[in-house]
């Protein structure tokens, strides 16, 4: 590891001898770790419940809770799981550690122990979990940038599709219902030609925007395609979704968009598309969607039209 730094360490040491406290303290706060020194096991779990230390060396031999017990309480919290234990044992208590793994620790140290080799064990189980938690927050970021459309922010396609189809699938089951509009931005492709494809992108986004604004948190907007997007509207009928399809269409209208010299008016079709338990799929729901907003296109532009409900 690179920029590996005992300062951004906290270790606690559990051990009820304290010539071995004072060793501990001693050796790890020259290194320059932070570190808690505990005398007794009763005292650890009350110390977790406020600080979470980045690494435990535990004394496998303690009165009334031993070392083994401890690691026990704490691997079974889920909030302290992660955290690498480390035992520290009399040589003659070798028999107890096969336990001890079993329990979830990474490593054990012979006392009396070598000082050298207790900070080479540390150093290396720090890194090792600095490791797994980066590698864990990169997860986490790639799953979020999966689901995402870069140019707006909003969902993806695939990330729609995929909880469009599981509100469908409560929607059957729970008797619930839900509406979709489609919207298509008008006459598009003059916008990239007339100001440049950079300029058009930027009107993709404020459409993108006036879609979220106009929604509520349960609903969900996604990119469906080039300057296409689709919206979920939870528990709404199909009046509901033309007056939600509405507020966009008009807001969009009304709005002059200002981008670097330039004042740009851009108008949006959209079709409106509502759940009937018939349908055996989310795409049936959203074909008829897609329909509406082809007819929307035909009669004009500018305007919402809503399916024409051949259940
Ligand atoms: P209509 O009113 O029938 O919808 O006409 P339109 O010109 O909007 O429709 P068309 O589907 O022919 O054109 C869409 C254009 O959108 C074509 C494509 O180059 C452009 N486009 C697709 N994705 C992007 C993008 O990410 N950024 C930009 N700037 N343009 C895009
Ligand atoms: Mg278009
Ligand atoms: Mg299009």
């Amino acid at each position: 590891m690179a920029n590996y730094n005992p300062k951004n360490f906290l270790i606690l040491a559990v051990d009820d001898n304290s010539v071995n406290r004072i060793l501990l303290e001693k050796l790890l706060k020259k290194e320059g770790y932070k570190i808690t020194i505990l005398g007794s096991s009763e005292e650890v779990m009350p110390y977790l419940a406020n600080i979470t230390p980045d690494i435990i060396l535990l004394d496998l031999m303690m009165p009334n809770i031993n070392g083994l017990e401890l690691c026990e309480s704490i691997k079974l919290n889920p909030n302290f799981q992660e955290i690498p234990v480390i035992f520290l044992t009399a040589s003659d208590e070798k028999k107890d550690l096969l336990k001890a793994f079993d329990l979830g620790a990474v490593d054990y140290i012979t006392k009396p122990f070598h000082n050298q080799e207790l900070l080479a064990r540390i150093k290396n189980h720090l890194e090792l979990k600095f490791t797994r938690d980066e590698l864990k927050k990169a997860l986490i970021e790639l799953e979020k940038l999966a689901k995402t459309d870069d140019l707006t922010g909003i969902s993806n396609r695939r990330n729609f599709i995929a909880l469009a189809q599981r509100e469908f699938n409560l929607a059957q089951r729970q008797k619930r219902f839900f509406s979709l509009l489609i919207l298509d931005i008008d006459y598009f492709k003059t916008i990239n030609d007339t100001y440049g494809h950079p300029i058009g992108d930027k009107v993709i986004q404020f459409v993108a925007n006036k879609c979220i604004e106009s929604v509520r948190k349960e609903d969900l907007c996604a990119r469906w395609g080039g300057e296409e997007f689709i919206i979920f509207l939870s528990e709404t009928d199909l009046e509901g979704a033309i007056m939600v399809a509405n507020r966009i269409r008009m807001g969009v209208d009304q709005e002059t968009i200002e981008i670097e010299d330039h004042q740009i008016n851009v108008t949006v079709s959209i079709g409106v598309s509502v759940y009937n338990n018939d349908d055996v799929s989310v795409n049936q729901t959203i074909s008829r969607g897609d329909m509406a907003l082809y007819q929307a296109k035909n009669e004009g532009r500018n305007r919402v039209v809503a399916e024409t409900g051949n259940k």
